[in-house]
């Protein structure tokens, strides 16, 4: 792990950019089925990121392919629920396989897996562009500490999440600014273990439009934060409190009216002790906002926009979509440049209309009291809690439920 650029070879088979989940993911695949692989990070591991730690039942799946999830599982605070939370405090706990572990050692796991299959990681080092040849790339110029290299590779892996640099060095992005974006801290609060032991999602017009959450740790630390959609010219942002005067978000006010919104958040927030400062990073979302490939370069995870809209859980299909690069490439082992990003795009594809359903339930982010309705509807309805449970462990996908003739059904059925 953090090997020194001294070290760099002059080629490999593939480079993979960014050792998160998505990128640790694709290094994994790539070097457990044989092939040259180099990987780097501009942190050294372990490094913090900044999320809610929360790992939907996607994640559990992918980690599982990994051969991560036991150990995972063995660090992580299990959870078999996701409590939705309403303006006017309804609440529904929907049945899954959950657990919160911080990315600080999530990633470091995974990272390891790389590792302990063949790759070689890398780390301070920063990609600074890519080597072109004939429209193709053919590398990338990587540094550190002011050291600046060349690596060539047959094939570049882009795995660097939300911030947008890389993706517009390397000719990628088709938008610079995020989907959303979201701040959280840790709170240590031991009288609160035994209170709050699901991983909790809160809406409220305050939060609108967006949501808080408070995800249990284990050992009396909680991931508490909110998140929004990023859209400062939306007029509905001025009429909400929680917005400055030019209507742009104030995720510090959004955290502060989370603190007061239920008995539990209260207790939480103004008994606990936080660890460590609030923290605020972007998302990308609904598979936009970059091409996917161009000859010789692949774009996988949250800088494809892997990131599910609504809710902002992104580590599964972040690890999943790294899956899916490294597999269209050992797919394409005999040299068909154009068969490897023709299989990648249809496997990503595969998944657009998973994310359109996240995409279209960003109403209820918009509209807080559709939570309301929800959440009473569901208490009365088992087959809707059910429903539920399916988007969440991914055995269906009811695309109308955020539809106007979903809602409609929700008082027919
Ligand atoms: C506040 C917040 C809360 C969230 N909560 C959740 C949650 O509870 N559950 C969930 O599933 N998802 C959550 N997410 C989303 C989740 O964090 C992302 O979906 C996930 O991290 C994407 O993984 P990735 O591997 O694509 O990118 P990242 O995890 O961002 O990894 C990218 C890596 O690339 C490296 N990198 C970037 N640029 C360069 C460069 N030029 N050179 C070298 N390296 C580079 C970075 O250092 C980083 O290590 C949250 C996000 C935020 C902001």
């Amino acid at each position: 792990m953090n090997l020194s650029l001294e070290l760099l070879p002059k080629k490999c088979d593939v480079l993979v950019i960014g050792a998160g989940p998505s990128g640790s993911a694709a290094a994994y695949t790539l070097a457990k089925a044989g092939l040259d692989v180099v990987l780097i990070d501009q942190h050294a591991f372990p490094r913090d990121k900044i999320c809610g730690d929360g790992l939907i039942p996607d994640a559990h799946k992918a980690l599982a392919r990994l051969g991560v999830l036991d150990e995972v599982m063995r660090q992580a605070h299990p959870s078999r629920f996701l409590s939705c939370i309403s303006p006017r405090g309804g609440r529904i706990d929907v049945a899954g396989t959950m657990a919160v572990l911080p990315r600080k050692q999530l990633d470091d796991i995974v990272c390891k897996a790389a590792v302990a299959a063949g790759a070689r990681m890398f780390a301070p080092v920063r990609f600074i562009a890519p080597i072109e040849e004939d429209g193709k790339v053919v590398g990338a110029r990587l540094t550190q500490s002011g050291t600046e290299c060349e690596l060539r590779a047959t094939w570049v892996v882009l795995a660097t999440g939300a911030v947008p640099q890389a993706l517009m060095a390397a000719g990628m992005a088709e938008r610079h600014a995020p989907s959303a974006i979201a701040m959280r801290c840790y709170i240590r609060n031991d009288a609160m273990t035994a209170k709050i032991d699901k991983l909790e999602v809160i809406w409220h017009k305050t939060l609108a439009p967006g949501y808080g959450w408070i995800f249990p740790c284990g050992d009396g630390v909680f991931n508490v934060g909110v998140g929004i959609l990023h859209q400062p010219s939306d007029p509905a942002d001025k009429r909400n409190p929680s917005r400055d005067k030019s209507g742009a978000a104030n995720l510090h006010q959004m955290f502060e009216a989370l603190g007061k919104l239920s008995e539990p958040a209260r207790e939480l927030m103004a008994g606990g002790t936080r660890v460590g400062p609030l923290k605020g990073a972007p998302l990308r979302c609904s598979l936009k906002g970059a091409r996917l490939s161009r000859p010789g370069l692949l774009v996988t995870g949250e800088a494809a926009g892997s990131t599910y809209a609504f809710s902002g859980e992104g580590i599964g299909k972040a690890l999943e979509t790294g899956i899916l690069a490294a597999e269209a490439i050992l797919q394409g082992a005999g040299g068909d440049e154009a068969r490897v990003r023709a299989h990648y795009t249809s496997r990503i594809d595969a998944l657009r209309p998973r994310f359109m359903l996240y995409e279209r339930a960003n109403l209820v982010n918009r509209y807080p009291w559709l939570a309301d309705l929800l959440i009473w509807r569901a208490r009365k309805s088992a087959r809707l809690q059910q429903r539920l449970s399916g988007v969440l462990n991914e055995t269906s996908n009811p695309g109308h439920l955020f539809t106007v003739k979903g809602m409609v059904r929700l008082f027919t059925e």
